[in-house]
């Protein structure tokens, strides 16, 4: 490299964090019955603060503060009503957005540039774009008003979420509740809950009548306590396939609606008439954007056989400038794994590449020496049988695959139980159309990646899950349809 660059840290004295944090119940943060447990930089393995565990008596004050809210005031509200409180917040998420991202790369691990550029900003976004359906709601569904009524809510919602987008996961699941006059009971992921908390503080902030919003913080009994409560209407979660297989079970038989927003394995496809640079750049942000803990990730690269050698060449020259490390330093591309359990889960798999005959590369790359990380990966020589190309990994681990035809890509893309999303790279337009026709994928990206839009809707096909968030789709799991 012809030069450097100097360390440019975000100051962490923009966060002011608490040593211990209770649950926020009926708008107050109250004490939990059950144990604490810490919440830990995975950067640097320092303890955070102190978070509570909420137990089946917590949760269900929690859904009984939510009935509460609904009831009384949230379902009552007019739609213009609500939606000021819902503008509101989002004004204040961008008042504290730096406060946010700083929060959030500490707790998740993910480099400030993203939190900065994309989460926070894709959170207030959301929160903009539902507060405008609020009054609006006739005209989302197809249906419109039915009997002189407006759609009408569906009551307490109880949503689950996972630690790879904390604050974005949360706004996806909050927005489109509250803008169709539900009321919450969420439960962010362990590992991650301290933005979901500062969220907490907005909302009190923004004079959010007291139940309308409720965060139970716990571990996977806490999540299981929302799902199974007899109170809670709806459920909606964004995780891994096992965990959603468990919560269909226990939701089957009862009438709650349900939302399932899981796993996947995309393909990203290159053909051989696609900018190649372009294509490069996207199948980086494809696959290390996050660390690769993307449930939509490119993770599977399948490239034209005639381009293959090409392709590679610079995708390696590419890998060996990106800059892992510290994820509050502005430089950063690739950041923290987000745990251990995690990281042990990345390194189990490829080490199982490894042994089913697949090549390993990494660019030269330093670590840091605390902290969990991973560097940069690629496995060449990946067939179909193998496990990495056939599992979600969620690290920054690419299977790169090939192909001759496009049929063949179509066959390659689709051999998979998951159904998220889909890249395709080719200057023909027709090709575009032809192949998002024939892929099994709920979103199909054409020459980009990891796109994301609050008017745009997302979810999956097959072991992916279903119901869509996102765009007037995502109001759709929040309204009744009787
Ligand atoms: P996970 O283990 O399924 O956890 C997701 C959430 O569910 C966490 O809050 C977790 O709590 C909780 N949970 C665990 N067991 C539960 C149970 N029996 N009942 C109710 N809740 C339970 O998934 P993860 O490892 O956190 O996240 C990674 C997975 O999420 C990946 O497979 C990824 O593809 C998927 N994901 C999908 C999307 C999407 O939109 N489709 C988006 C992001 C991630 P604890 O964390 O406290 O254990
Ligand atoms: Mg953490």
């Amino acid at each position: 490299m012809a030069f450097d660059y100097a360390p440019a840290p975000e100051s962490r004295s923009l966060v002011d964090l608490r040593s211990s944090y209770g649950l926020f119940i009926d708008g107050a943060f109250v004490d939990g019955s059950g144990p604490s447990f810490k919440s830990v930089s995975p950067a640097t393995e320092e303890v955070l603060a102190e978070v509570t565990e909420a137990n089946a008596t917590d949760v269900d004050r929690a859904v009984k503060a939510a009935r509460r809210a609904y009831t009384r005031t949230w379902s009552k509200m007019p739609g213009a009503e609500r939606a000021k409180y819902l503008y509101r917040i989002a004004r204040i998420l961008q008042e504290r957005a730096r406060e946010l991202a700083v929060l959030e790369s500490l707790d998740n691990g993910k480099p400030i540039r993203e939190s900065r550029d994309v989460d926070v900003p894709l959170v207030a976004a959301h929160f903009f774009y539902y507060a405008g359906w609020a009054d609006k709601l006739e005209y989302a569904q197809p249906q419109g008003r039915r009997g002189g009524r407006p759609p009408q809510p569906l009551g307490v919602a109880g949503q689950v979420i996972p630690w790879n987008f904390p604050l974005l996961m949360l706004a996806w699941k909050i927005a489109p509740a509250l803008a169709c006059g539900n009321t919450v009971v969420l439960k962010p992921a362990e590992t991650t809950s301290l933005t979901a908390l500062l969220f907490a503080e907005i909302c009190q902030q923004a004079d959010l009548p007291p139940g309308v919003v409720n965060i139970v913080t716990g571990a996977g009994e806490t999540g299981r306590a929302i799902v199974a409560h007899p109170d809670v209407d709806k459920v909606a979660f964004t995780g891994s396939t096992e965990v959603g297989k468990a919560i269909a079970r226990t939701v089957a038989g009862t009438d709650k609606l349900v939302t399932l927003e899981l796993g996947g394995k995309a393909a990203n496809i290159v053909f051989d008439d696609a900018p190649v640079d372009q294509a490069v750049e996207g199948i980086v942000n494809g696959i290390f954007f996050n660390q690769g803990h993307v449930c939509c990730a490119g993770s599977r690269l399948l490239v034209q056989e005639s381009v293959y050698d090409e392709v590679l060449a610079r995708l390696k020259r590419r890998m060996s400038t990106l800059r892992v490390g510290d994820p509050l330093d502005k430089n950063t591309d690739v950041g923290a794994i987000n745990s251990s359990e995690q990281l042990a889960k990345i390194r189990e798999l490829s080490e199982v590449g490894e042994s089913e005959g697949a090549e390993r590369w990494s660019p030269p790359c330093e670590l840091p020496d605390r902290g969990f990380w991973f560097a940069p990966t690629i496995f060449t020589g990946v067939t179909q049988a193998h496990r990495i190309a056939r599992e979600e990994i969620f690290g920054p681990v690419l299977s790169v695959l090939t192909f001759r035809t496009p049929a063949e890509a179509v066959e390659k893309a689709n051999n998979t139980p998951f159904g998220l999303s889909a890249g395709v790279w080719t200057d023909k337009g027709s090709r575009i159309l032809w192949m998002a026709n024939q892929l099994r994928a709920g979103v199909v990206w054409a020459n980009t990646f990891n796109r994301f839009d609050p008017t745009s809707p997302f979810g999956g096909y097959k072991e992916s899950g279903y119901g869509r968030e996102g765009g007037r789709h995502g109001l759709e799991a929040y309204l009744a349809h009787d």
